[in-house]
């Protein structure tokens, strides 16, 4: 038996644990559990990806300065204030190990991620979890649990799992009401999913306290290459960029996301059909009795009669080789999350779902 002890957080961490890809014995599983884009990431992404890999050989360049360079010209934002990350959980990483550590509270929402809390505690800091009001992020709550040690606070806008969007309004009342020490981490993993939504750029360059993560792995379908992005103050940059791993993207990974984002056409197709199919859905699944919130990603988060309900019905769509997601550890445990999956995955989702009801849609 090993003397070594790790730090006293670390033996407070769940592993993640992620959405299962299969189920024994059924061969084509139709997947709705992980917010994935169903049609894919753009072509010009693969072939960027595929092109990239003539050049295994040579190491990365540290800088990702033409991601950054694309990423700021889109959006309209200062390239040099952009930081690229192994997917938008090494960001979150970064804030925790350079913001928080033990004697630090880092402030995140009832329903919110779960690596928030992960990477709070891999940091010795002490991770505290704010109530939502009706499975929406309420301001007040989260001022009234700030104090002299909170360091971090996060915010996901749209919520995951809950689907919901606190106003541009609210939001800007939290950034404006936070104290100066502490700074509000607005994750925009679903941004994308708002038309027309900056996912809090503009009060990014309102104040040097508030700072936005982004990734490619939902609009662009590229959750397997694992790339994200964080903007905020150069200063904050400055020092995340101090414990980044210099090579932590590979050519591919930069390749390909670049050239996700430029391919405007996917992402307007991706945007519409995730927002037609994802009406179409909720109402299907109201009409059995399957309440849902209006949702703002590309998922919606299915509320049962009761805990026992949604788990059975989980079973029951895993049976038919649909696998969506139990969001019990979320603190939602009446609910299943359901990804908009292309046209035939949600009909299909939502004719199992109403033969579980007991009657065919
Ligand atoms: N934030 C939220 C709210 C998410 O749902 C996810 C993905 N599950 C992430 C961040 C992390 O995304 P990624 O690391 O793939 O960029």
């Amino acid at each position: 038996m090993t003397k070594i002890e790790p730090q006293p957080g670390i033996m407070q961490i769940k592993p993640y644990v992620g959405g299962a890809s299969s189920v024994e014995g059924v061969a084509n599983v139709i997947k709705l559990s992980s917010n994935e884009n169903p049609f894919g990431p753009s072509p010009d992404a693969i072939e960027a990806f595929q092109r990239a890999g003539r050049e295994l050989h040579r190491y990365p360049n540290t800088d990702h300065a033409s991601l950054r360079a694309a990423i700021g010209e889109l959006h309209k934002l200062d390239p040099d204030r952009i930081i690229c990350g192994v997917g938008s959980d090494e960001v979150i990483t970064f804030l925790c190990q350079c913001y928080s550590g033990p004697g630090t509270e880092v402030i995140y929402t009832e329903h919110g991620f779960s690596m928030y809390r992960i990477s709070a505690l891999a940091a010795g800091a002490t991770p505290v979890k704010v109530p939502e009001r009706e499975r929406m992020v309420d301001v007040d709550e989260i001022l009234k649990a700030v104090t002299e040690q909170t360091s971090l606070v996060f915010v996901t806008n749209p919520g995951n799992p809950t689907g919901t969007m606190v106003s541009q309004a609210e939001l800007a009342r939290l950034a404006r009401e936070l104290p100066d020490h502490v700074l509000l981490v607005l994750d925009g993993a679903y941004v994308e999913y708002v038309d027309g939504f900056d996912g809090g750029a503009r009060l990014v360059n309102k104040y040097d306290n508030v700072f936005m993560t982004r990734t490619f792995s939902k609009m662009y379908g590229l959750g397997g290459l694992r790339i994200g992005w964080g903007y905020g103050a150069a200063e904050v940059i400055d020092v995340l960029n101090r414990v980044r791993g210099p090579f932590n993207l590979s050519m591919a990974q930069q390749a390909a996301a670049e050239a996700a984002l430029q391919d405007r056409d996917h992402v307007a197709r991706c945007l519409s059909e995730n927002t037609r199919l994802r009406s179409w859905l909720a109402e299907a699944l109201a009409e059995l009795g399957v309440p849902s919130d209006t949702s703002c990603a590309n998922f919606i988060l299915a509320r049962f009669a009761s805990a026992e309900e949604a788990t059975d019905c989980n079973a029951f769509l895993q049976e038919q080789g649909i696998i969506v997601r139990m969001v019990a550890g979320y603190g939602l445990p009446h609910c299943l999350r359901i990804t908009i999956g292309d046209e035939a995955s949600c009909r299909r989702v939502a004719h199992m779902i109403g033969r579980f009801k007991g009657g065919v849609p």
